[in-house]
C-alpha cells in the first residue's frame, strides 16, 4: 500500500467541485499494449495522453481512481521551475543536463496551458501569476537573486515588489517584499488530472481505475503487469506512482521521503470579502521553511495550507487556519471553514526529481518535492517520448539507479515533527478568534 494519508480523497474541496471523472472500469482479463502505465496522476495521465497522441496502444492502471494521489489533492499552483534557484539546479544536476532541465521546467507551465486549451479541460485556469512573499530582509534578497538568475537566462517574467507594493497586492502588511512569477497560474487540480485522463481516453488510451498493479514480471521479450483480475503485457512499463508508490518495484517506495501537506478552505467569501485578502486573486506562498500558501478558488473560497499534519482528522478542528487567518488577514473577521484535506509529497534529499530505468523498458519519474503539476506533466510527456525512442542522452535529467534513502523513517519523522511544530507555533503574531464553520 502507499502512504497512510490522514484524509480521504473525498474530503477535499476539489472532489466536491471537479467535473465528473472519465470512465475507467477495473481491468478484467488479459490485454496487450505497447506501453502499460501504472498510476493515474499528472505523470501517468500525461504519459498516456502523449503516447496515445502518437498512436501507441496504451493501458493505464490506477489502484484507486484517477487523481487519487497528490494530483487530486494539491493546492493547484502551476509553478515554473523548481523550488531551487536555477544556478543551484544546474550545479546539482550537472553541466550536461542542468541547463536543459532548467529551461524545460521554466517552460513547463506552457505545456499545461496548451493541453488545457487543446482539450478544453475544465479546470478553472487563472493566469494571474503566482506571488512569493519574503518573511525577512534576507529572504527578499534571495528572491531578488532568484529573479536575477532567471533574467540572466532571458526570462523577464519575474517582477520584484518592495514592501508597499507587496502589501497592496496581498492585503497584508506582514511581508517585506515579494516576487510575482508571471509564467505561473492556478488550476483546479482534480479537474485538470481528470481532463488529462479524459483527453488520453479520447486519443485512444484505455484507463482502468480500481486496478492495483501487483507485479511487473518479464514475459519473454515483453513485460507482464499482473493485477487481481487481469494482466497487461507490454514492451514498456511506465511506473508513475511517485509518493504513493507501494512495494511494486523494489526500493521505489523508499526512494522519496513522504511528507504530509494539508489545506483548509473557507465558505465562499463573495467578491467584497475576497478583495480584502487577495485583491488580485493571485495565489501566494512564502519563504518560510514550513511554508504557508493561500489562494482563492473559483467560488472565492480562501484556501490556506502548509506542510505537516497539524490537526490530524477534520475532527481535529480549525484552530490552525483560524490562527493563521487572524494573523495574516485580520481584516477578514469571522469566516466558516468548509473543507480540510491533505496528501503526501515525495521529497528527494537534493530537491531534484528523478528519472530511473531500473530494467530495460521500465521507466520511472518521481520526486517533484511538492511541485508536480508542470514538472509531472512535462516528465510524463518525456517518459512517453523515451518509450517511443528518444535517446537517453537527450533526456532532461540523468537516468539514475533507484536508491532507497538512508535513514528514511527517521528523516520523515524529523521533518514531520518539525513542520508540525512550526505550523502549531505559527510565526505571525496576535491571535484572534474566527467563527466556527462546517468543520468546527
Ligand atoms: C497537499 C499537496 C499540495 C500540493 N501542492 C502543489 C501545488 O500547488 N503545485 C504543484 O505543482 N504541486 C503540488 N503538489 C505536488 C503534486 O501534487 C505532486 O507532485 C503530483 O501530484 C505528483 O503526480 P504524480 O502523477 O507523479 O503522482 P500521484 O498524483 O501521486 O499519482 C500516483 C498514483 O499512483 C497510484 N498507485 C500507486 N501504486 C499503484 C499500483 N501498484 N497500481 C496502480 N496504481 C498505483 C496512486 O493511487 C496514485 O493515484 C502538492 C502535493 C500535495 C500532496
Amino acid at each position: 500500500m502507499g502512504p497512510p494519508d490522514v484524509h480521504r480523497m473525498q474530503d477535499s474541496l476539489w472532489y466536491a467541485s471537479a467535473p465528473p471523472a472519465p470512465a475507467a472500469p477495473p481491468l478484467a482479463g488479459a490485454v496487450r499494449a505497447d506501453v502499460a502505465i501504472i498510476g493515474g496522476g499528472f505523470t501517468g495521465c500525461s504519459a498516456a495522453l502523449h503516447l496515445a497522441q502518437a498512436g501507441a496502444r496504451v493501458v493505464l492502471l490506477e489502484a484507486d481512481e484517477i487523481g487519487f494521489g497528490g494530483s487530486g489533492r494539491n493546492a493547484g499552483l502551476v509553478n515554473a521551475g523548481l523550488w531551487l534557484d536555477p544556478d543551484e539546479v544546474e550545479r546539482r544536476v550537472g553541466p550536461e543536463h542542468g541547463a536543459r532541465l532548467v529551461a524545460a521546467l521554466g517552460d513547463a507551465p506552457k505545456l499545461v496551458f496548451a493541453l488545457i486549451e487543446r482539450y478544453a479541460i475544465a479546470c478553472d485556469l487563472r493566469r494571474h501569476g503566482v506571488m512569493r512573499v519574503a518573511h525577512s530582509a534576507g529572504a527578499l534578497a534571495g528572491l531578488k537573486e532568484h529573479a536575477a538568475q532567471w533574467l540572466r537566462r532571458g526570462v523577464a517574467a519575474i517582477e520584484v515588489l518592495e514592501r508597499a507594493a507587496t502589501e497592496a497586492a496581498l492585503g497584508s502588511p506582514r511581508y517585506c517584499g515579494a516576487i510575482i512569477d508571471h509564467r505561473s497560474a492556478t488550476i483546479q487540480p482534480l479537474g485538470y488530472v481528470r481532463g488529462l485522463a479524459g483527453a488520453a481516453l479520447t486519443e485512444g488510451a484505455a484507463l482502468h481505475g480500481g486496478t492495483r498493479a501487483l507485479a511487473i514480471e518479464r514475459a519473454g521479450s515483453a513485460w507482464c503487469v499482473r493485477t487481481a483480475r487481469g494482466a497487461v503485457s507490454a514492451d514498456h512499463v511506465i511506473v508513475a506512482t511517485n509518493a504513493y508508490s507501494d512495494e511494486l518495484w523494489p526500493g521505489l517506495r523508499q526512494s522519496t521521503i513522504p511528507i504530509g501537506c494539508f489545506m483548509f478552505a473557507t465558505e465562499p467569501l463573495g467578491p467584497n470579502r475576497a478583495r480584502l485578502v487577495l485583491p488580485a486573486e493571485r495565489a501566494v506562498y512564502d519563504t518560510q521553511r514550513a511554508m504557508y500558501f493561500a489562494r482563492l478558488d473559483r467560488d472565492r473560497r480562501l484556501i490556506l495550507g502548509s506542510l505537516g499534519y497539524p490537526t490530524g482528522r477534520p475532527a481535529g478542528g480549525v484552530a490552525w487556519p483560524r490562527r493563521v487567518l487572524a494573523r495574516l488577514f485580520p481584516q477578514l473577521g469571522e469566516v466558516g471553514w468548509d473543507y480540510h484535506w491533505s496528501g503526501t509529497i515525495g521529497f528527494t534529499p537534493d530537491h531534484i526529481p528523478r528519472l530511473h530505468e531500473p530494467a530495460p523498458g521500465v521507466l520511472v519519474a518521481l520526486g517533484y518535492n511538492g511541485r508536480g503539476i508542470a514538472p509531472g506533466t512535462f516528465l510524463g510527456s518525456t517518459l512517453a517520448k523515451r518509450a517511443l525512442g528518444l535517446a537517453a542522452g537527450d533526456l532532461p535529467l540523468p537516468v539514475t539507479p533507484v536508491r532507497p534513502i538512508a535513514l528514511r523513517a527517521l528523516r520523515q519523522r524529523f521533518y514531520q515533527t518539525a513542520f508540525r511544530g512550526l505550523a502549531r507555533v505559527g510565526v505571525w503574531g496576535r491571535i484572534r478568534r474566527a467563527a466556527p464553520g462546517a468543520l468546527a
